[in-house]
Parts: structure tokens; sequence; C-alpha cells
């Protein structure tokens, strides 16, 4: 039976690579019948911190992998017993050794900080003591194959592999092993994880046999770039999941994309039903090269799965939007019937969900935003008056739907001799406080005549 996990370590925002990792390891179980585990790694004590957690579980969930997705969450920091155990075998059978060795000796010894550690302590047969770290003892000859789907099977010579510590001086484990004794106690036969652990793997997978288990088959997605070709960090990229959705990216689009870093569906395809990604992903074909993080072909793909929503889909992902405490109107202000009334103009115009606000919010506001410069811009002109006069005093009498309020505008510039886009500029400003948005036309129906007429008044002073 596949068992897979995803195992993020609490110590920050859950970014784009753990959301692939996680995806890659949820739909590799879903098609195999086999099962998730969630593992959070939080024993490095320092920098892990509860609400990390809260934001892994929530970043999933909206993902789509909620906790009926996954065993767990299980933590880290419960088996530690265990890790200890592990250590104390690895000890007791002479796979590893206690070593007192300071960074500064190592480097004193060997002339240089990159040679890594030169096997001083191997064999000095020193007892546990306070401060005595404990190191593994890599094999001095052979190689460590190790079965990886996405690279093949990599082959790392074994007395290139330094001595590295399982245990820190005061007896704590290191990831390296508590790692590897999670993924041994909870029966994962499968690895997928990002490229960047591919060093750590022969280490990984000589202490597996060193415990005398079967290691896992391996899988290392490859690393995100950004535009750059530089790998994606937290401190240069927008990277947090949280900062995506806040925008107003659909779940949808982004797992769909994020299937794409490493991953092509058949047939020239990107935008693909979530069961046919889930149908036709295969590890075995993922791409090994740098897979380019593409904002820009983010925010395209989101346009095009807000588009592809049917319209009350539509209606309700704007919610959060339009009736959150961020929303700049108060909340008795906001009517869901306005809403669906210009609903189907918005979806069309935006990329990100986050747009709809600006968008309408002159229907919501007592009064529209004040944008100086579309202010100046619009009402400076020699006809602004003028035509902001005449279009109260049509706009009194006429019928009050789209067409009618379009033809009136249209006479009134014609007299003036301006085309409608130069009449309808200082219109839109007054009424909306914006000079692109929604059609004017549509936006001043549903706004209604005293609203609309108010907004005249108020600019025509
Ligand atoms: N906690 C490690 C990380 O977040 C997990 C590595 C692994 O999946 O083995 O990078």
């Amino acid at each position: 039976e596949i068992r897979v996990r995803f195992a993020p370590s609490p110590t920050g925002m859950f970014h784009v690579g753990n959301a692939r990792s996680a995806l890659f390891n949820w739909v590799f179980a879903r098609q195999s019948g086999g099962s998730l585990v969630l593992r959070i790694e939080d024993t490095d004590a320092e920098r892990s911190r509860p609400e990390w957690v809260q934001g892994i579980l929530d970043a999933m969930a909206w993902l789509g992998i909620d906790d009926s997705q996954y065993e767990g969450p299980l933590f880290q920091s419960d088996y530690v017993g265990k890790h200890r155990e592990a250590i104390d075998k690895l000890l007791r059978d002479g796979r590893a050794y206690y070593c007192d060795c300071t960074r500064d000796d190592v480097v004193a010894r060997t002339g240089s900080s990159h040679k890594g550690y030169d096997g001083f302590c191997r064999d000095r047969g020193m007892e546990a003591a306070e401060g005595r770290a404990v190191r593994f003892r890599t094999p001095d000859v052979g190689s460590t194959v190790v079965v990886d789907l996405v690279r093949g099977k990599p082959e790392f010579e074994n007395a290139l592999i330094e001595d590295f510590v399982i245990a820190r001086g005061d007896g704590s484990p290191v990831f390296l092993l508590a790692n590897v004794v999670d993924d041994m106690i909870m029966g994962i036969t499968h690895v997928m994880r990002a490229e960047e652990h591919l060093p750590n793997t022969p280490k990984q997978q000589l202490i597996w046999e060193a415990l005398g288990a079967r290691p896992p088959i391996w899988a290392h997605a490859p690393v995100l770039v950004n535009e750059a070709r530089q790998k994606l960090s937290k401190r240069r990229d927008r990277v947090a999941l949280e900062d995506f959705r806040a925008e107003g990216y659909l779940a949808e689009a982004m797992r769909n994309y994020l299937m794409l870093l490493g991953w092509a569906p058949s047939g020239d395809r990107e935008m693909v039903p979530w069961d046919e990604i889930v149908a036709e992903f295969q590890l075995e074909d993922v791409n090994p090269s740098p897979a380019f993080f593409d904002v820009k072909k983010l925010r395209a793909f989101n346009g095009d799965y807000i588009r592809a929503l049917p319209l009350d889909g539509f209606i309700e992902a704007a919610q959060p939007w339009l009736v959150s405490n961020k929303a700049p109107w108060p909340a008795e202000a906001y009517d869901p019937a306005v809403f669906a009334a210009v609903a189907e103009l918005v979806q069309t115009r935006i990329v990100l969900l986050g747009e709809v606000v600006p968008m309408v919010d002159f229907l919501f506001l007592g009064e529209p935003v004040s944008d100086e410069d579309a202010w100046s811009k619009a009402m400076g002109s020699e006809h602004a008056a003028g035509i902001l006069a005449d279009t109260i005093e049509r706009y009194s009498e006429v019928e009050w739907t789209a067409d009618v309020l379009k033809t009136e505008l249209e006479t009134l510039g014609a007299g003036r001799g301006l085309k409608l886009g130069k009449t309808q500029a200082p219109v839109r400003v007054a009424v909306t406080g914006r000079r692109v948005g929604l059609p004017l036309f549509e936006s001043m129906e549903v706004l209604g005549r005293e609203a609309t007429l108010a907004r005249l008044r108020a600019a025509a002073q």
C-alpha cells in the first residue's frame, strides 16, 4: 500500500513550494488509493510557532486538502523518544559515535570550512557526555544509489559523504535523523519533496539501511525560480500562499497552476479540470529542470478561471471582498441585489477577485472615492461644466435605462462637437469617482436616478 507524507516545518509563511509538494503528494496518494500523512516538523522549537501550524492547515484546506484528506496532523516533537532510541541503536551497532570536535577544530585540521568532517573522533571510542554530538559513520567505500522517480537513479559516492551529525551536543536529534525515523514509524513508502533536499537523500538512505529498514522510493520536484532564474526566496519574491489568496486568486486556479510547476498535462493544455489532473499526473513525468514560477502567467490563469465560473459561482467567490470588514463601505450599505445587477460586467473585467472592490465601490459608498488626478483631468476641460449642467437637466426627465442615458449623452455631446468618450469623462468621474471601470450607462442605471443626479449636482458646484 502506498503511503506518502507532506512534512512542512512551521517556521514561516506557507509558500508556493510547500503548496506544490502538498499537492503532488495528495494527488499521488489519491490516484493510487494510498494515504497521505500530514506531519508537522516542529522540532526546531525556536523557530516553530503555533500560528504557522495553523497557517499550514488553513492553506491546505483552501487548496482542497482538508483534514478528511490526510492522517494527522502528527507532530514530530511527539516522537523525540523514538528518535533517541534510533540514535542509541546506531551507537550500539557501531554505526555512530560520539564526537567533541568544534567547528573550529575541524577547520584548523582540514584547513578549510568546506571540506566537511574529517573523521577525527571515529575511532576514539568516546562515551556519552554533555556537549558531545553523535555522528553517523558513513561507509568508506561503495556508493549509495537512490531510486528517484523524477531523476532516475542518482548515485552518490560514499567516500564523499562526511560523517554527519545525527544528535547535537545537548542530545537533541537533528532533522536528517528525525525525518527518517518518522517516515519509518509512519510506514512511508514514497518520499516526494523539493529538490533542495536531494543532498540529504543519500545520508538519509544510509540511516534507513543502518536501521535495518528498506528505504522509500524518492521523488524530488524541481526547484522553483523567478524570472531572473534565481531560486525563489521569501525575502525577495512574493511566495506566501496567504498573500495570493488575499489578493483574490481562486484556489482552483492556484492549484491547477501549481501542478504545472514541473509537470504538464497531455495535449498542450494548461487549464485542466481537477479530476483530469488527478487521473493524468505521473511523478515519473515530472521534469527535473528548474520550474519558472511565473506570476504573470498565474494572473492570466486566474482571469481565465474567474471568467469560467458560472455567474452565481462568481458572486459567491467575490463575497469575502464585498462583505468583509476590509470592504471600504459600511456593512449595511452592501446590497446583494445591486451587486448581482452588475456582477456579469465585473466578472469579465477582472483578473483578481480583489479588483471587484474598486469596480463597485461607487455603488455602496455614500460618495464616490475622490481621486484628485481623475478629477482634475476630467473636470479641467472647458466643456466639463456645460456637460454636467446639461446632463443634470436631461437626466432629470428621461426614462432611466442604460440605452436612453447613452443616447442622451451622445446627443448632448454631438451638439458640442464631441465624441461620446470625451462627453462621458466628467460624468463618469462625477458618478463613480474613477476614470475607468464598469460601462458607465449600465452603472448609472443600477445606481438609480436619485443617486446619480445627486453626484452630478455635487460635481457641478
Ligand atoms: N520539514 C522539511 C521541509 O519542510 C521536510 C523535508 C521532507 O519532506 O523530507 O523542508
